[in-house]
């Protein structure tokens, strides 16, 4: 196979083999902007490396032609003394993981070609400054020196010179920071530091394959489900230089606003500065439009760069880009990241300006983001001041106590604690601590920073750049302006969307686009902003391509009425154990309690008009649009009191000569109904079988409410549905009954009643028989809750603490399967299910009523099974709306 590719020779279809960022070099010198030569050696043969713990057959001497080519393009040579190439040696995988792989600069300086760089430049400070940034970075990526021991020699050369710059070291404090260095590697690896360029390049190529499986690389992984088999491709390019003076730098950009959307220039920029120096935040950007007045030609070609990537990728690009005395390089670029609001916007604007179809546009954008949001923002009360004010990276309201550390962070979240992460400044080593973040604060960088870089991929509030913070990690505590000091342990409120940080917890007010999924706002009108109007309009046309049909889980009237508020097309699962508590629990008692026929009947002809009345509301709501009712499901004892707590009781109560007949009886009923594994036992239609009239029951309930809201000219769409069937004989058996009182309401009311009767699947049994069962349903729905615990066996209420950390550490699943629907397990009971009903009853109608049906991925897999429609929380409703749409595009 060819194992490396020339810039070139590749192009950004090629994303699999080259990685992001070497695709899209390739793409750029390909549209002829200013890349820099290089080529890129491929994923797969990262692959075989990490498959053979070696250097696949062929990789040097690939590097070594393509390093041929590279020299004669660049006009110098790797090693030459006189006039040295250096290179960088970059990682980047198929999805682009910021930080996550170590990048190495400068490869290719040495105590020989030193001379010749300084020589070259006319600048000897800058070729020893780019020495000492080699062995640094050699040393902690390639070699695996602690990175402190670098900093901390750097931060006393600056403090003996009395300096906070390193711009400031002159060229003998930089002599001795080199020797300082090479010491430094000598004694952590018992090794000089290499000096041998072509040595330099290929152990930095091998570092990069191996930080593939680095801790920071995996985690990062396991959190953005990307697979663990990819692979990273390296990128080895010819070196520019951003620190070459005053009329060098190196910047970022964007070609929007990726916080809000806005069409604009931003970026920072940075003069006399190399790579990371950007996004570490060490030193303080200025903003990109400052490069207008720095050096206008440069930002003039940068703007015409960004147009064109803009029209070429059709979408938000983000660039690196650098300037070597006055001459304008392209580093980087990609599809940017964004926030929610952005992508919303963004897609709306592109599509505006004809670059994309509305078809695209509602592929911009995904059902997590729509859920982001959703989420509630602070109150802007006059009286809440902001203790400090600095860059808003990442929108959205986090209250939390004050941490300082990652580790902390970590520790605290898991205890259930809400936390905000302080820092300086963060680097690849505080993910786990962003992670386990409500809300992230640094003192220094910009909108690029790493901490806003990875909050913004997360979704986790960040405000970046908090200069009159003072942060004291050691003492855990900072200092704000007016000495304001706020310790570890302290409730702080941070406003993404601002920027504004507050001492203490803010009350928080509904997000404009709830208020407009609730019909409160009018997207077209005076109040609804941007935002508000592009969510609408993605809504609006994922509605018009979709496929499957959205409904609600929704038990009350008042949900009912929100989910049809939300986008709703009907009630998908409406459970009915929640109208037997409260008040009720006594009749339903007396259900269970009767010793004789007579008696019982008695209890349940008491409960019928007030089931009635439920299902009357409930159908006023959804009035022309389906209900579906579930008879009752859960175990019986779960509407008696508690066994231990009623033997109290009783004893209590025996022993103070009270009368106690009631509780006595109530308890022998507790102690036979009790079940080991009620979840396994006497719930569904199995309690249907053995609980003469309680379905029956139900079903006339709901008859007559349908009948009389049909008489009142009303237009009731009721289903009924069945659960917990394993065999058609228990359908086919609660079928004849109900069918019997349906056609009795039918009678007495002279109302004809079409109420298809249906069953859910949730028993693997029910899922293999699906041929069968469809015999006697009219519809399945699938419990996708309950299908998941019985193919995997296990309880969701019990697993989650219990083990599922260890099976996701370990890669048993990927995602919890109560999350994002298991598709090789419970998938392929859906598919059989499907297969099998549809060919024996081809109308057989097909949902899903379980927690996937809101979950994004898990909407877009049962658009692909074919499913009529998925039915889930009237919350989920928009969400499940705009994913079905994206689904069909
Ligand atoms: P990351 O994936 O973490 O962004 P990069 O590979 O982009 O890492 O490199 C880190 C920094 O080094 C970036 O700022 C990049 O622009 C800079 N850089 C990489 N290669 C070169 C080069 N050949 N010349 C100058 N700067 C470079
Ligand atoms: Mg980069
Ligand atoms: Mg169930």
């Amino acid at each position: 196979p060819k194992l490396v590719y020339d810039f070139a020779e590749g192009g950004k279809d090629l994303n699999d083999l080259l990685g992001g960022k070497g695709a899209n070099l390739a793409e750029m010198a390909g549209l002829g902007l200013p890349v820099p030569p290089g080529f890129t050696i491929t994923t797969e043969a990262c692959r075989a490396y990490l498959a053979a713990r070696r250097e696949p057959a062929g990789l040097r001497e690939a590097v070594s032609t393509h390093l041929a080519a590279l020299e004669v393009k660049a006009g110098r040579a790797l090693g030459e003394p006189g006039d040295p190439l250096l290179v960088s040696v970059r990682s980047g995988a198929k999805f682009s993981m910021p930080g996550m792989m170590d990048t190495v600069l400068n490869i290719g300086l040495n105590d020989m070609t030193l001379a010749g760089l300084a020589a070259r430049t006319g600048d000897a400070r800058f070729a020893w400054d780019s020495y000492r940034r080699l062995i640094q970075m050699f040393g902690k990526t390639v070699l695996g020196v602690a990175g402190e021991r670098f900093e901390d020699a750097l931060d006393k050369a600056k403090r003996d010179k009395g300096v906070d710059a390193d711009t400031t070291l002159g060229v003998e404090e930089l002599k001795v920071l080199v020797e300082e260095f090479k010491c430094i590697v000598l004694a952590a690896t018992g090794r000089p530091f290499p000096q041998d360029p072509r040595t330099q390049l290929d152990m930095a190529i091998n570092a990069v394959f191996d930080s593939w499986n680095g801790e920071r690389a995996q985690l990062y992984r396991r959190r953005e489900h990307i697979p663990d088999g990819l692979g990273t491709a390296v990128n080895v390019m010819a070196m520019v230089f951003g620190n070459l003076g005053a009329d060098s730098g190196t910047g970022v950009a964007f070609t929007r606003d990726p916080g809000t959307g806005r069409a604009g220039v931003y970026g920072d920029y940075l003069r006399n500065a190399q790579g990371e120096d950007v996004v570490s935040g060490t030193r303080n950007t200025v903003p990109l439009q400052e490069l207008e007045r720095i050096d206008k030609r440069s930002y003039d070609e940068l703007l015409q760069n960004m147009r064109t990537l803009e029209s070429h990728y059709r979408d938000l690009c983000d660039i690196e880009f650098t300037i070597e005395r006055g001459r304008l390089w392209m580093l980087q670029t990609r599809v940017g990241k964004r926030t929610a609001e952005a992508a919303f916007r963004i897609a709306v604007q592109l599509a505006d300006e004809g670059l994309i179809s509305m078809d695209e546009a509602v592929g911009r954008v995904d059902g997590d983001q729509l859920g982001r949001l959703a989420f509630p923002r602070f109150e802007a009360g006059p009286s809440a001041r902001p203790i400090a004010t600095g860059i808003a990276a990442s929108p959205g309201a986090a209250v939390g106590r004050v941490v300082f550390d990652s580790h902390t962070a970590m520790e605290r979240a898991r205890s259930g604690e809400r936390v905000v992460l302080v820092r300086r400044e963060t680097n690849p080593d505080d993910l786990g601590g962003m992670i386990a973040a409500a809300g992230v604060v640094t003192s220094r960088g910009g909108k690029t920073s790493h901490a806003a870089v990875v909050a913004r991929g997360m979704g986790t509030t960040c405000v970046c750049g908090v200069e009159e913070l003072d942060v004291d990690a050691a003492g855990r505590r900072f200092t704000g302006p007016g000495g304001v000091v706020v310790a570890e342990g302290d409730v702080v409120s941070v406003d993404g969307s601002s920027g504004a940080v507050y001492l203490g917890e803010l009350p928080v007010v509904q997000s404009p686009v709830v208020r407009y999924f609730e019909g409160e706002l009018d997207p077209r009108g005076p109040e609804a902003d941007e935002l508000v109007a592009a969510v609408h309009r993605i809504l609006s046309h994922a509605d018009a391509v979709r496929l499957l049909e959205v409904r609600a889980n929704a038990d009350t009237p008042q949900d009912a009425a929100r989910a049809r508020r939300f986008g709703a097309r009907g009630i998908g699962l409406c459970r009915t154990e929640h109208m037997f508590l409260g008040e009720r629990r006594p009749l339903i008692e007396r259900v269970i309690l009767a010793d004789t026929d007579a008696e019982r009947e008695e209890a349940l002809e008491a409960l019928l008009p007030l089931q009635r009345a439920d299902f009357a509301a409930i159908l006023a709501e959804m009035d022309g649009l389906p209900v579906t009712v579930r008879l009752l499901d859960p175990p019986l004892h779960e509407f008696l009191p508690d066994l231990t707590e009623l033997s109290v009781r009783v004893a209590v109560a025996g022993s103070r000569g009270e009368p106690v007949e009631r509780d006595r009886r109530l308890l022998a009923a507790v102690r036979r109904l009790h079940e080991q594994n009620p979840m396994l036992g006497l719930r569904g239609v199995r309690l249907g079988l053995v609980v003469p009239g309680l379905f029956a029951m139900q079903v006339r309930a709901f008859a007559e409410a349908a009948a009389e809201r049909a008489g009142a000219g009303g237009d009731p769409r009721g289903q009924i549905m069945i659960p917990l069937v394993g065999a058609v004989r228990e359908l086919e058996i609660v079928r004849a009954d109900a069918e019997r009182v349906l056609a009795d309401v039918a009678a007495r009311t002279g109302v004809a009643l079409a109420m298809p009767i249906g069953t859910m699947i949730e028993l693997p049994r029910a899922a293999l028989t699906a041929g069968r069962i469809a015999e006697a349903a009219q519809f399945f729905s699938f419990g996708t809750n309950d299908l998941t615990q019985t193919t995997w066996g296990f309880s969701r209420d019990d697993v989650e603490g219990a083990f599922f950390t260890v099976y996701l550490d370990r890669g048993v699943f990927g995602a919890s399967p109560f999350e994002t629907l298991d598709r090789d397990g419970v998938g392929r009971l859906i598919e059989i299910a499907t297969a099998e009903g549809r060919a024996r009853r081809p109308d057989l109608e097909l949902g899903v009523c379980g927690e996937h049906a809101g979950d994004p991925a898990s909407v877009r897999y049962f658009h692909q099974v074919g499913l009529d429609y998925v039915s889930c929380s009237p919350f989920r409703v928009p969400i499940a709306r705009l994913e079905a749409g994206r689904a069909a595009v």
